[in-house]
C-alpha cells in the first residue's frame, strides 16, 4: 500500500503526503512549490503573536496532494489543505467552485453514432453560435447566486423553444456534492443580476469556458464494479455527458475580494509574507471581512453549479436533435476549486482535488469521484472510500504532465493525426474553407489546441491506479469520449 503514498519530509512539522504511485510522475517544480506553501506554518504563527485574545493558535493540520498533482500559480493544482483557526482564499484556486458534472442517457452509443456530422453542427450552434436561447429574470439570476439550483428553480421556467429548462427530480438535488450555497445577498454582482433589464437571453451562462473547460459526450466502456455501476444507472454502452467548467468571471471576482480582504485584515506588525499567500485567522475582529469574502465566494460557487446545469441541458438538447425523446439522470455533480468550513474552526480547502467521501445514508456506495483524462482519452468513475489520510479527497484529473507553453510547440503531426480521428466542436470550424485560408486564425487554435491534447496530460491509467492502491476510492466504470465541445 505505501507505495502508493509518499511522505514529504519537512522542517515545520507539517504533516505533508503526496498520493501517487510509483509509475505517477511528478514535476519537481510542483515539489518546490509545494515547500513554499508551507511556509505558511510560520505566517500563521506571526498572525497569532500579533493577535491577542484568539480562541485557538491557527495552524495548518495538514496537506495532501491528490495523483494528479502538479505546478499551479503560488499552490499547487491538486493540493488539499486543512487548517484551523484560519482560512486561506488562495488555496481554492481561482476559479471558484469549478467542478465536474456527470449525468447519464437512455442512449446508447450505437443510436449517436450514425449521427454524429449533424450532432456536431448541432452543437456548435447551440454552444457558439448563439443558439443556446436561456431566458433568465433578474429574480432567476438572484435566486441562484443566493441560493445556488433550488433558488433557480424556484423560480417559474420561461418556455423556451430549445434546451427547455427541465425541473429536477428531487433525487437528482440529492444526486450532488451540494445544490447550493446559502449567501445572504448577492450585491457584489448586481451588474449581472440586472443586465437586460427583464427576461433576458443570457450571454455569460452556458459558456463552458477556455481551457481545460470542456462538455464531452461519452459512453459507459468497462465496468469495474456491477453493483455500484448500476445503482448510478451506468450500464456497457449508454451515452454520459460530463461537464467541466466553473464560476468563469465571477470566481475571479470573489477571489479578488478574498485577497483584499485578506490584505485589509493584515496586522501592520506582519510583514507580508515571502509566498504572498494571506490567510485570513477566523478571529472576531475580522468576521465582517471574512463574510464579506464568503458572500462573493458562496455567489460564485452558486453561478457555476447553474452554469454547470444549463451546459448539460444543452448537451440533451444536442443529443434530442438527433436522437429524439431521451431521459438523462444525474450521476453526481461535484466541485474541486472549494473550502469548506467545517466544526471546531477547521477548513478545508481543495485546489484542484475533489471530495471522495465513503458510503453514506444518501450514498450507500460512497461519494461519486470523477476523474477525467483529457481531451480523446477515457475518463473514469469511482467510489470514494472516506481515506482520513488523504482528507477525504481525490484527484480531479489525470493532470498535466507538459506545461501549456512547451505543449503548443511542435506535434502537429501528432494534431492532424488526432483531428482525423477525434471530433472536438470548438468556436472555429477547422473545416470550413473559408475558416482554414485564414492561416494565423488556424494557427493560434491549433497552438491552443495543442496545449489541450492527450499527450500534454498524464496517462489516466496510472492516476486511478493509485487512488486505488492507495485506498482513497474505487474503481466503477470506464467512460470513453464521443465528442467533446471546447470552449
Ligand atoms: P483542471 O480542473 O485542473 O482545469 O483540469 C481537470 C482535468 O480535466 C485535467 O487534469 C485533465 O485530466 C482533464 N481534461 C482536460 N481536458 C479534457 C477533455 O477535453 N476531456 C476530458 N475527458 N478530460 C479533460
Ligand atoms: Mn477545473
Ligand atoms: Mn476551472
Amino acid at each position: 500500500l505505501d507505495d502508493a503514498w509518499a511522505a514529504l519530509p519537512n522542517p515545520l512539522g507539517v504533516p505533508v503526503e503526496i498520493c501517487a504511485g510509483a509509475d505517477v510522475p511528478i514535476e519537481s517544480a510542483a515539489i518546490d512549490e509545494l515547500l513554499t506553501v508551507l511556509d505558511t506554518a510560520r505566517t500563521l504563527e506571526a498572525l497569532a503573536a500579533a493577535t491577542p485574545g484568539l480562541d485557538r493558535e491557527p495552524r495548518i493540520d495538514r496537506v495532501v496532494c491528490t495523483p494528479d498533482f502538479h505546478k499551479g500559480a503560488g499552490i499547487p493544482i491538486g493540493t488539499v489543505l486543512q487548517t484551523s483557526g484560519a482560512l486561506i482564499p488562495q488555496a481554492v484556486g481561482n476559479d471558484v467552485n469549478c467542478g465536474m458534472r456527470v449525468e447519464v442517457t437512455s442512449l446508447t452509443v450505437d443510436r449517436v453514432r450514425p449521427h454524429l456530422d449533424a450532432l456536431e453542427r448541432k452543437l456548435r450552434h447551440l454552444f457558439f453560435e448563439g443558439g443556446r436561447r436561456i431566458g433568465l429574470t433578474a429574480a432567476h439570476r438572484e435566486g441562484l447566486l443566493r441560493h445556488g439550483l433550488p433558488g433557480l428553480l424556484a423560480e417559474p421556467v420561461p418556455a423556451e423553444p430549445e434546451g427547455a429548462w427541465s425541473q429536477l427530480g428531487d433525487e437528482d438535488v440529492a444526486a450532488m456534492h451540494a445544490a447550493g450555497w446559502p449567501a445572504r445577498s448577492a450585491e457584489g454582482f448586481r451588474d449581472w443580476i440586472t443586465s437586460g433589464g427583464g427576461t433576458s437571453y443570457d450571454s455569460i451562462i452556458g459558456s463552458v469556458g477556455g481551457g481545460n473547460h470542456f462538455a464531452e459526450l461519452q459512453y459507459v466502456s468497462a465496468v469495474h464494479d456491477g453493483p455500484a455501476a448500476y445503482a448510478w444507472g451506468l450500464a456497457p454502452g449508454r451515452v454520459v455527458l460530463m461537464v467541466h467548467s466553473g464560476s468563469l468571471s465571477l470566481g475571479h471576482q470573489a477571489n479578488a475580494t478574498g485577497q483584499d480582504q485578506a490584505r485589509a485584515a493584515w496586522p501592520r506588525s506582519v510583514p507580508l509574507p515571502a509566498n504572498r499567500i494571506l490567510p485570513m485567522l477566523l478571529d472576531e475582529a475580522t468576521t465582517a471581512r471574512r463574510e464579506r469574502y464568503l458572500t462573493a465566494f458562496a455567489n460564485a460557487a452558486n453561478f457555476a453549479i447553474g452554469n454547470r446545469f444549463f451546459l448539460a441541458l444543452m448537451l440533451r438538447a444536442g443529443l434530442a436533435s438527433v436522437a429524439g425523446e431521451l431521459e438523462s439522470r444525474l450521476v453526481y455533480e461535484a466541485p474541486h476549486n472549494l473550502l469548506w468550513p467545517g466544526p471546531d474552526g477547521t477548513v478545508v480547502h481543495r485546489k484542484g482535488a475533489t471530495p471522495a467521501d465513503g458510503p453514506s445514508p444518501a450514498a450507500p456506495w460512497g461519494e461519486p469521484v470523477i476523474v477525467p483524462g483529457s481531451m480523446g482519452a477515457p475518463s473514469h468513475l469511482l467510489r470514494g472510500l472516506g481515506n482520513t489520510r488523504a482528507l477525504g479527497s481525490a484527484c480531479h484529473g489525470a493532470g498535466r504532465s507538459i506545461p501549456r507553453g512547451a505543449a503548443s510547440r511542435g506535434g502537429d503531426a501528432e494534431l492532424d493525426a488526432f483531428l482525423r480521428e477525434f471530433r472536438v466542436v470548438t468556436p472555429l470550424d477547422h473545416r470550413d474553407p473559408a475558416v482554414a485560408a485564414r492561416r494565423d486564425v488556424v494557427d493560434a487554435w491549433r497552438r491552443d489546441l495543442k496545449q489541450e491534447a492527450p499527450w500534454a496530460y498524464k496517462d489516466v491509467g496510472p492516476v486511478v491506479e493509485s487512488l486505488h492502491r492507495a485506498e482513497v476510492a474505487l474503481p466503477v466504470a470506464e467512460l470513453r469520449p464521443i465528442l467533446t465541445v471546447k470552449g
